[in-house]
């Protein structure tokens, strides 16, 4: 089916929009507007003449990755982990194809392809260094529909050379990145940016994309305490930091605008700045588990009120799909002895994502938020109550295939 719709009916998973709770609606009738955003939700009457759109599934918001590598998307993995090593042996060669812009293109169509598939209609993309990749994969995004932040990964010192670009370079080619997409198609693209990680820029590169990112009002991505190699490295070459969160802080790169990748090993004092700052957390645990990274306490940030969505940090991830990654975020805090409910799970590879990533009209199945839908067959289960569906939803890798993923009523 490729179309736009103005009329949905059928079983609805709805997230709370400020709470980690998820309301399920059986026969809800979904009405949306030309805009694309949902007008109003209702339960169908009994003489509704809409037939179920999609007999046999259940309808979520769109997911939300709040993490990924687009120039990684051909060495998921690829086993030659820890994090530093994994980089020098896997990402940096791949990653270097990128200055091809033909290869760019391709790939994009690819990644697009594998978004759509697993229902994510927002990601929050890091592209390579290449403003040529950069701008393919941008045309590629508001090509098939999907909606995303994403630039440069900047990066000025310890990687390749084909891959380091000065700052200035690296500014000059995102302002004009900035004026050819940032807000293109009522906001659908964003342009944002990503230090890569501390090690890989020099303090004046850091700056440079704080004071850029504030004046133009974008997120900031990056990676924090995702290994002790690259902790210990950190503080070798910030000396005059006291912690890795220091090093963003001190370059205007920790603001609410800010989503961190990893936070497994972060000190107290780094947890509570975490909080007076409003730092966002991309939770990466499929990523981590096959780096051997460690696994982040998910309960303690969400217990702490932080902002936290689930990423997929492919290529090191080895999924495109945010469920996947959820049902490893339940394995994760399982290690730590602090479950957390199936239910807050699924709200966070959705609505939880979308705070992370300041969108705050996405997420919700609710009127005034835009019609970002993922549609996933169930299997034949025992029961139709709740947490029976959303059990199947995250932890039966082997069922529920994705039917149909639309962004403001279209499907992709
Ligand atoms: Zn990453």
């Amino acid at each position: 089916m490729t179309a736009t719709l103005q009329t949905i009916r059928g079983c609805v998973l709805a997230p709370d929009p400020d709470h980690q709770r998820v309301s399920l609606l059986p026969d809800a009738l979904l009405r949306i507007d030309d805009a694309g955003v949902i007008v109003s939700v209702e339960a169908a009457s009994a003489d509704c003449d809409v037939p179920n759109t999609w007999p046999g599934a259940v309808i979520v918001p769109g997911f939300v990755d709040v993490h990924l590598h687009f120039p990684q998307t051909r060495v998921i993995g690829s086993a030659s982990g820890p994090l530093l090593p994994w980089l020098e042996r896997s990402v940096f060669p791949e990653e270097q194809r990128f200055a091809d812009d033909d290869y760019a293109a391709t790939v994009a169509d690819e990644f697009c392809d594998a978004l759509i598939a697993q229902g994510t209609t927002c990601a929050a993309i890091y592209s390579s260094s290449h403003p040529g990749a950069t701008e393919r994969l941008f045309a590629a995004l508001a090509r098939r529909g999907l909606r995303a932040a994403t630039g440069l990964t900047l990066m000025d010192r310890h990687g390749p050379a084909a891959l380091v670009r000065s700052h200035t370079d690296a500014l000059a080619a995102s302002e004009g990145l900035l004026e050819r997409w940032h807000g293109y198609d009522r906001g659908r693209l964003q342009l944002s940016m990503i230090p890569r990680f501390a090690i890989s820029c020099t303090p004046e590169l850091m700056q440079a994309a704080g004071t850029f990112a504030a004046s133009h009002d974008l997120l900031i991505q990056s990676h924090i305490s995702e290994n002790l190699d690259e902790i210990a490295k950190t503080l070798e070459l910030f000396p005059g930091q006291r912690d890795y969160l220091g090093v963003y802080e001190a370059h205007g790169c920790a603001t609410a605008s800010t989503i961190l990748a990893h936070c497994i090993h972060l000190s107290d004092h780094e947890w509570s700045r975490f909080v007076s700052r409003d730092l966002a957390i991309a939770h990466c645990p499929d990523s981590n588990f096959f780096l051997g990274s460690g696994a982040m306490p998910l309960a303690a940030a969400l217990d702490r009120g932080l902002r936290v969505g689930l990423g997929t940090d492919v290529g090191a991830g080895r999924t495109f799909s945010v469920r996947r990654v959820a049902a490893a975020a339940h394995d994760a805090a399982l290690l730590h002895g602090a479950p957390v409910a199936p239910q807050a799970l699924l709200w966070l590879a959705t609505r939880g994502g979308a705070r992370a990533l300041g969108r705050p009209q996405l997420g919700c199945v609710a009127p005034g938020f835009e019609a970002d839908l993922a549609v996933i067959d169930l299997p034949a289960l025992g029961s139709s109550d709740m947490d029976t569906i959303i059990d199947a939803l995250l932890f039966r890798h082997d069922a529920g295939p994705v039917r149909a993923t639309l962004v403001r009523g279209r499907v992709l």
